[in-house]
Order: C-alpha cells, then structure tokens, then sequence
C-alpha cells in the first residue's frame, strides 16, 4: 500500500464506524479502525443476552473478521485517550496514530446524573460485559432466594429495580417477568419465582415517551399483564447495595438495573469542541467539526446543529458512517460531493416480550402479535453475519416454543459476590 494515500483513522467500530469504514471500501485511501473492544457489539439484543436468551457470542462479532475483506481497511484494538488536532494524530497507549481524516464514532455510555457511585450497585447495558454481569445478578437473586430463611430477605431478593422507562427499561422489565413466570417457574422448590416483583421505575409522566400516547399505554397494559408495576412521575433519589430511594418512599430490591440516562463519549473534550448538555459534538451540515473541516464526528457523539432530534439510535448512526464515508471517498476521488446530511427516520420499533411489541412506521402502527414478529424479522435481518441470524432465529423460535432461555448459567462467581 502505497504511503501517498490519505490517511483515515475511524475510532470506534460501533454503527457507525463500521459504517464509515464500508462506505471508504474503494476508495483510494487507508482506513485504520481504532475500537478498544475486539469486537462489535449489537446493542439492541444485549437485553437479551441479560436476560439469558442469548448468548455473548450471538450479539456481537470480531471486528477484523466483519473487515476481512476489506483490502484497505486495518483493525487495531486500543483505546483512545487523546487526539492532537494540530499534529493530526490519535494517541492509544504509548503510540500515536497520524491521520489526513478522522472520524469520531466513540458512541455514548450511560449517565448516572453525576452519581457514578451508583453504577457499583444499579449497572447499566451497554457492553457485554454489561449484560454478562447483570445477568448473573438476576440468575444468583435466584439462587440466593432459594437459600434464604427470611421472609422478608426472601422478598427483596425476589424483587428487581428497573430505573428507566425507555426502550431498554421497558425490554428489560418485560424479559424479567418472562424469566421469572416463565421459563423458571418450575425450576425451584422452596420458592416460587412467579412471586418475583419486578418494578419499572420512570421520573417522566409517562414510559417510552417517545411513542404517541395510545402506544404508551399499551406498552404500560401489556407490562401489568405481565406482572410488572409501572411506577411514573418518581425521581430515584439514591441507590445503594439493598434498595432504591424514591421521591415518595424506598423500593427495597437486590437487583437494580440502569437504564435511565446517557452521556456522549468525550470526544467533546478530546477535540476541544463546543458540544450539547449530553456532551455530543456540534458537527456541521456535513457532520465535520466547525473548527476542524477533516474531522467529522458520527452516531451517538454527534449533534448535528441544524437537526436538533435526531435520536440516539442505530439508524442515524448507520446513517451518518455511511455519508462521512461516501464524502471522504468522493474527496479523494475528486467526484460529485454528497448534499448535507438529512437523516431519514424510519419509525420506531420496541418489544415488551413474548408477542408484544410496539411498531410505528409513519401512521402506520403495529401492537401484540404482529407487532412482535415485525420486531423480529427487522432485527434478525440487521444482525450482520448471515451465520449469527440464523442461528438467533433459530433460538428465538426455540425458545418461543419451549419457553426457555438456553443461556442460563452463572459462571467465575461465588454466590455471595453482589458486583
Ligand atoms: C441496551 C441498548 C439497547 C438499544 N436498543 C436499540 C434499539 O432497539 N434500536 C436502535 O436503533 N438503537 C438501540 N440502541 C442504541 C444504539 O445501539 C446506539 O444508538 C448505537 O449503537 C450508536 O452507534 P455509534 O456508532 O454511535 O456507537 P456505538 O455503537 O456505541 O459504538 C461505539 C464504539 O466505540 C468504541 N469506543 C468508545 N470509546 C472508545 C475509545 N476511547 N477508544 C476506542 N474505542 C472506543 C466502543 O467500544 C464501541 O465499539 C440501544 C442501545 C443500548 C445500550
């Protein structure tokens, strides 16, 4: 590979920036992708992984190998602390990366409303290691309930804190009470699991806010049918190692998950550049930084000034890879420049459970059964390896015949550790 070629480092091998590698697939330049995981991980499924019906190797790929045969691309894994702009080149560990383009797509992570203290007790999802650790919570609050002699240790370990009325917060309720009244039901015998409490908890007035207010309340029905209590309009105060403190009284509950807030990676702070309350770089029309014209910023980091709303999802994020990589390539091949970035919103999916989920594609909305397998087939589809689809359907439809969840165990844990 020739040294005149432009230089293009990606960091991050989210959405977006194995997006942005793609798009650069023929273009006459070196792509270096920079992740400091190995491997790609699908978000949307880790509740899934949390809650034992898949498993890690399911949601996520190694990024080499999702590059492999792309000739101009090379894959290093290591995590990036610093960029100097003026020298153009990204910093990991004890070397540094020079680069004629970069593009920022470091995603974002959760934000515990300056609590970070609170993340030792009410983990979020957002790696697998995430999901891995969550799961084992809710396995071992099992277990541990199992042994208990107390009654009233017996209940709070049966009971678990959802703090969050999204997306992730309603999928994680709705697969709990699925594990609990479902595929454990008959797998104890000196407690019964369907007794479990699973509580959702939202500051907002409503959950899923982001949905029209007749899909809002079939999201809240169909969790009560399943068991969940929606508690709306209450703000956590605290968390700690037994319970949650609320606005108007305490949740005592062994297992709390997070999945309340996030925060943009800080690739605000590493460019010195002006950035929103949710720390997310002010890019451009074309997704570059005001103050430096080859650096672009894409997905969950980006704000993009003249698009207030885009939302922090999947879609945009592809969407935004995708056209920094066509403008980069169109540059160097001296081709027609893309207009702005407009970002196309394709409607909203989420998933309560077993034949539940919620579908809005313009005026057009999906519920119940219908809604679900709408849900399935759009991610089963976007899982990127042929492979991974396949065998993800083919657990799911297992699973949903035999209502179990396959990816049940605990593992490198004593039964007391709580982290
Ligand atoms: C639990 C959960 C469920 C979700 N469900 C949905 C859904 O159903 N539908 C939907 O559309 N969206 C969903 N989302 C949101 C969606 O996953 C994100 O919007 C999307 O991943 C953003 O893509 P991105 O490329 O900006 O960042 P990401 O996909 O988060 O990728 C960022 C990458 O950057 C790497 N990175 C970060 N910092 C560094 C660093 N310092 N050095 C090196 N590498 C770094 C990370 O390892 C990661 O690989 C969900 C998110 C979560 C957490």
């Amino acid at each position: 590979m020739s040294d005149e070629r432009a230089k293009v480092v990606i960091i991050g091998a989210g959405f977006g920036g194995i997006e942005a590698a793609k798009a650069l697939h023929r273009a006459p330049v070196e792509v270096t992708v920079i992740d400091r995981q190995n491997h790609h991980c699908f978000q949307p499924l880790l509740y899934q992984v949390a809650t034992a019906a898949l498993s890690p190797a399911d949601v996520a790929w190694p990024i080499r190998h999702i590059l492999r045969k792309q000739k101009n691309a090379t894959v290093l894994m290591a995590e990036v602390h610093a960029i100097d702009t003026t020298k153009r080149r990204v910093q990991i560990d004890s070397v540094s990366i020079p680069y004629d383009y970069l593009v920022l797509a470091t995603g974002a992570t959760h934000s515990y409303f300056g609590h970070d203290e609170w993340a030792e007790v009410a983990p979020g999802l957002k790696r697998i290691e995430d999901a891995t650790r969550v799961r084992r919570r809710i396995l071992i609050a099992f277990e541990r309930a199992e042994l208990a002699t107390d009654a009233a240790e017996r209940q709070r370990l049966l009971t678990f804190a959802i703090v969050g009325g999204g997306a992730t917060g309603v999928e994680m309720a709705g697969a709990i009470s699925e594990v609990a009244r479902q595929s454990l039901a008959m797998d104890f015998r000196r407690i019964d699991p369907t007794t479990a409490r699973i509580v959702l908890i939202e500051a907002g007035p409503r959950i899923m806010p982001t949905f029209p207010q007749n899909l809002s309340d079939y999201i809240r029905h169909t969790l009560a049918k399943k068991g969940v209590e929606v508690v709306t309009s209450t703000r956590v105060m605290s968390c700690d190692a037994h319970g949650v403190e609320l606005e108007h009284g305490r949740l005592d509950a062994d297992t709390i998950i997070w999945a309340a807030g996030v925060v943009a990676s800080p690739a605000a702070r590493w460019l010195d550049a002006q950035h929103d309350r949710a720390g997310r770089v002010k890019v451009g029309p074309d997704l570059s930084v005001p103050t430096h014209p080859n650096v672009f910023v894409v997905g969950d980091t980006a704000a993009v000034t003249d698009q207030p709303g885009i939302p922090g999802t999947a879609p945009p994020a592809k969407q935004m890879g995708r056209y920094v990589g066509r403008l980069i390539g169109a540059r160097m091949t001296g081709g027609p420049l893309p207009p702005p970035f407009r970002y196309r919103h394709m409607g909203d999916l989420a998933t309560i459970g077993r034949q539940a989920a919620v579908v809005k594609l313009g005026r057009f909305e999906l519920t119940g059964f219908l809604g679900w397998l709408f849900w399935s087939v759009v991610h089963i589809y976007f899982l990127i390896e042929a492979r991974d689809r396949f065998i993800v359907a083919f657990t799911w439809l297992w699973g949903y015949v035999t209502f179990q969840r396959g990816a049940r165990l605990i593992t490198e844990v004593p039964l007391v550790e709580r982290n």
